[in-house]
């Protein structure tokens, strides 16, 4: 078995990496863990404080050159697996699958050293920090150039919603632009048996929340993809008493610029009347996270191409994109590229946790296609 080394190298770079996470912005041991391993293979490493580190591997003259990108941060999760190589970090957890994407892009870099007298171009590897915590570190990655000279961006990401031995791939959208809001609304408080000389913020916002429901429904292009939601609604503290204000966040979730501004202005017109309407007062902050992930369509079919040879006919599947966001947006605003998923579910081996659960795992057996196909796409890339 000739790859029988480079699997279990993988295998055993993920279940470290899965034993020793850290959370975004704090992965300095994840850091000097991959610098020693690259600098064992003899590459070169730029490190970029707040974003990571990269290498190039640089084949034969001439060519294209072609940037792979793994993130590397865990989440604030606390394992609730029984894996001889669960989280030894109490309270962090690679629940995303962040370890096997960083012990895949190095995978990657043994196999592509191995053949660099083959191929000619360059394929630099990106190991970015925190995806998970807006900024992100692509953005870090990007100023410190760590795409200069590069013609093309990969991100591959592992994902437990397809079942090992498939790839998902988007021609065009691929992941949506996450957004967050935070409201409070100002009432009066009072005695709860005098409600006439007050302004119950509760109450208001209680209104607020269901009118919010028909932006989506009634405002919003439905040929047009669009979330509103609501995380927290905190309001009053003693049952006989009027709640002066009301603190609610959520989340804004769009494909289309035209969209998110207009979900962004409606719902503070929709605030607005609603206080007013009350003598409520309010505050509105709305913070953009990381914009739409747009692939290149022609890459996205060498991918397909190249997946389909490694995992055979059928195998490759075109999902409706996913409403969940990814600092890779920022590498597709530079440069053409895609994004896509590697399933590792495997429903035979109790392998179904949806990513960011605290018993999420993966199918370590189709680690070593993940870097066939990420190495395979670029090669093809680079000629
Ligand atoms: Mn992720």
């Amino acid at each position: 078995m000739p790859n029988e080394s480079l699997k279990e190298y993988v295998i055993s770079m993920r279940r470290y990496f899965h034993e020793n996470p850290e959370l975004s912005f704090q992965e300095a041991s994840t850091i000097s863990t991959i610098r020693k391993e690259l600098e064992g293979m003899g590459l070169e490493v730029h490190e970029v404080k707040e974003g990571g580190l990269y290498a190039d591997i640089q084949g034969m003259d001439g060519g294209k050159s072609v940037a792979l990108r793994a993130d590397m941060d865990g989440l604030p999760i606390t394992e609730d697996t029984n894996l001889p190589f669960r989280s030894k970090n109490h309270g962090v957890m690679h629940a995303c699958g962040h370890d096997a994407h960083v012990a895949m892009l190095l995978g990657v870099a043994k196999r592509a050293l191995e053949m660099k007298s083959k191929f000619r171009g360059r394929i630099r590897l990106l190991f970015q920090v925190a995806e998970e915590r807006p900024p992100g570190g692509a953005v870090s990655l990007i100023r410190a150039g760590a795409l200069k000279g590069m013609d093309y961006v990969l991100g591959q990401h592992v994902i437990s919603s397809f079942e090992a031995g498939t790839v998902a791939t988007f021609p065009r959208e691929a992941m949506a632009n996450a957004d967050e809001f935070r409201i409070r609304i100002i009432g009066k408080g009072g005695h709860g048996s005098a409600p006439h000389e007050t302004i119950d913020a509760l109450v208001v916002a209680a209104q607020f929340v269901t009118a919010a429901q028909a932006i989506v429904s009634r405002m919003i292009d439905p040929f047009l993809p669009s979330v509103v939601t609501f995380g927290t609604f905190n309001s009053g503290f003693r049952y006989n008493v009027i709640a002066p204000s009301a603190d609610l966040t959520g989340t804004v979730r769009t494909f289309h610029r035209e969209v998110q501004e207009k979900i962004r202005s409606e719902l503070e017109n929709v605030l607005k009347n609603i206080c007013a309407a009350y003598g409520a007062e309010y505050q509105y902050e709305y913070s953009e996270g990381y914009p739409t992930v747009i692939n290149t369509q022609e890459i996205s079919e060498i991918v397909d191409s190249v997946a389909e040879e490694h995992l055979g006919k059928g195998k490759v599947l075109h999902p409706n994109p996913s409403m969940g966001g990814e600092d890779f947006a920022y590498y597709l605003h530079e440069i053409p590229g895609t994004f896509y998923f590697l399933g590792v579910g495997n429903a035979a081996k109790g392998i179904t946790s949806p990513q960011h659960s605290p018993t999420y795992t993966v199918d370590e057996d189709t680690l070593e296609k993940g870097v066939e196909i990420m190495l395979g796409s670029a090669l093809r890339l680079l000629s």
